[in-house]
């Protein structure tokens, strides 16, 4: 049994190589539970979300960041998006079947894009590379090459159950001195690590499995949930860029305003008095706060 919803770094003593496993099972079962998807598909969205949690941990930013995948093939949108408190949400849209096929197909002349969308203050980051690879963690090795510059290696796994993933990555700025190989070693090592046992064992295990005549140092585990970042204060700016004509012309239609969260199924309701006051408010801001 793994030790579930967490996170844990490791590094190598004597060689400057970082990784991290995540192991995801309640935090991939919320996902599961609100949504029924294809079998290929499912599969690719539990590797993205530990692809995401991954990344995360090797970043330093305060806010959310969010991985799409967007393209014109059956599999149209993959969206998971990660809090710098491990809180996590993702969602899949597709259409008609979904056959085993490499992502690159499924997703049909696609991209992936990386935002950081930070809590406050700072400037939002955005970085696009075309879509390449069989599977998802070539698709992210291929993000991490082009985007961050950081030699970067990825194993990912999905089932029903369980999702799960192992990055390593070679840091910059310390040469290789007098190890040269260590790099290629823990590649190769890694490489050999099998789906079912990235899914099944526990970290230690699965460092003692690999790396046992390294000298590794292992950190504590970083627990990791499902929380969705929606609110009735997003729903009702969402509502406003609409307009106050488009919501009148939805009250006139249906008497009130529905909207349905896709990734937690929380749904908001505005009736006229709502609807009046999301444009009431707007209206008395004060200059001060209004972009120009
Ligand atoms: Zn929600």
């Amino acid at each position: 049994m793994t030790t579930g919803d967490s996170l844990q770094r490791f590094i190598f003593e004597h060689a400057p190589i970082r990784g991290e496993i995540v192991h995801l099972d309640a935090t991939w079962q919320a996902v599961l539970d609100r949504r029924v998807y294809p079998p290929r598909l499912r599969d690719m969205l539990g590797e993205m979300m530990a692809a995401a949690a991954l990344l995360t941990a090797t970043l330093k930013f305060d806010g959310r960041l969010i991985m799409q995948v967007q393209g014109k093939g059956p599999v149209n949108l993959l969206m998971v998006e990660c809090t710098s408190n491990r809180t996590m949400r993702a969602i899949a849209q597709w259409t008609g079947d979904v056959p085993e096929a490499p992502l690159s197909e499924l997703v049909g002349d696609g991209r992936l894009a990386v935002t950081i969308d930070p809590s406050k203050g700072k400037e939002r980051y955005q970085a696009i590379v075309e879509l390449e690879g069989l599977s998802v963690a070539e698709a992210f090795e291929n993000y991490f090459a082009q985007s961050e510059q950081l030699e970067t290696r990825l194993w990912l796994a999905a089932d029903p159950n369980q999702a799960a993933g192992m990055l390593l990555q070679r840091l910059p700025d310390r040469p290789l001195t007098d190890d040269e190989d260590a790099w290629g070693r823990a590649v190769h090592l890694g490489s050999t690590i099998t789906r079912e046992e990235l899914l099944a064992l526990p970290v230690h295990e699965i460092i003692h499995r690999l790396y046992h005549e390294e000298d590794i140092r292992l950190f504590s585990r970083m627990p990791v949930s499902f929380r969705c970042s929606c609110s009735r204060e997003r729903v009702e700016s969402v509502l406003r860029m609409l307009g106050r004509d488009e919501i009148h012309s939805i009250l006139a239609e249906q008497g009130t305003v529905r909207v349905d969260c896709e990734f937690c199924g929380s749904r908001y309701e505005f009736d006229r008095i709502d609807a009046e006051q999301l444009f009431a408010s707007l209206h008395s801001l004060p200059a001060a706060n209004t972009r120009h």
